[in-house]
């Protein structure tokens, strides 16, 4: 099994490293191309007005001075003459990805560049505010959580979105499979400022979001100590308001 891995950290993140150690328990082919800085908030955003650079590491092991989406993209064009990955894992992410975090997220971004070009994919993130930044569960659990994702054969167009819980690795209850939630309103806090030079500047989300945590979502399962799971699709079509909005311009 071939597999690319990925982030938003930036290719000398240790969530990266952890992740490196994880796949070569699943794979002795196992390649790296990962952006050369921190992407994290970067979404789905591919570099489009200036060049892009693929620098080499190592044998398998290449950063790109660009996105996670520009990573993963040029790693399928560039680096596999052969034959593609057969997997595309991303993480692992220092912080949580859940809820509407997921459209901003590179390191669900980078999975979903891999699921558009048809390669099943799965993003990785470790929860982390009280505990500072311990991959602890993610390194203790990724052994239970990734084999059933890999061996269940994904439905065309889908990524797996994994979020470790923010506790010791022996308090984790479990594993559940989950729908995605939101969050209540917001985009978390503001905070304004005035740089040297006398201008203002504004720094989005220091501080964590308010959320109601709905049964059965990502945000629930996590808070209550177990690993969230979740198949998330890019069809963004809300197929159910197809019928009524159709019927509007009919003519
Ligand atoms: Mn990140």
């Amino acid at each position: 099994m071939r597999i690319l891995l990925t982030n938003d950290d930036g290719i000398h993140a240790p969530g990266l490293e952890l992740l490196e150690a994880i796949a070569a328990r699943l794979s002795d082919d196992v390649w790296v191309c990962a952006p050369a800085e921190e992407q994290s908030g970067a979404g789905h955003s591919l570099t489009l007005h200036q060049p892009v650079r693929l620098r080499r590491f190592g044998e398998k092991r290449f950063a790109v001075t660009g996105t996670p989406t520009d990573s993963v993209n040029l790693a399928l064009r560039k680096l596999f003459d052969d034959r593609m990955p057969d997997l595309v894992i991303s993480g692992i992410n220092a912080g949580e990805n859940l809820a509407d975090d997921i459209t901003y997220s590179g390191t669900i971004s980078a999975a979903m560049e891999g699921a558009l070009a048809g390669i099943p994919a799965i993003a990785l993130s470790q929860a982390m505010r009280e505990r500072g930044a311990s991959y602890a569960v993610a390194e203790a659990w990724a052994e239970k959580v990734l084999p059933p994702l890999v061996e269940v054969p994904m439905a065309k167009r889908t990524l797996v979105n994994v979020n470790f819980p923010d506790r010791a690795a022996d308090a984790v209850k479990g594993i559940r499979v989950v729908r995605q939630g939101f969050h209540d309103y917001d985009r978390g806090s503001l905070v304004e400022g005035t740089d040297p030079r006398g201008r203002s500047y504004y720094w989005f989300g220091l501080e964590e979001m308010e959320h109601t945590l709905d049964h059965g979502t990502d945000l629930e399962a996590v808070a209550d100590g177990y690993i969230a799971v979740t198949p998330l699709q890019l069809d963004l079509t809300n197929h159910a308001a197809i019928g009524a909005l159709a019927e509007r311009f009919v003519a």
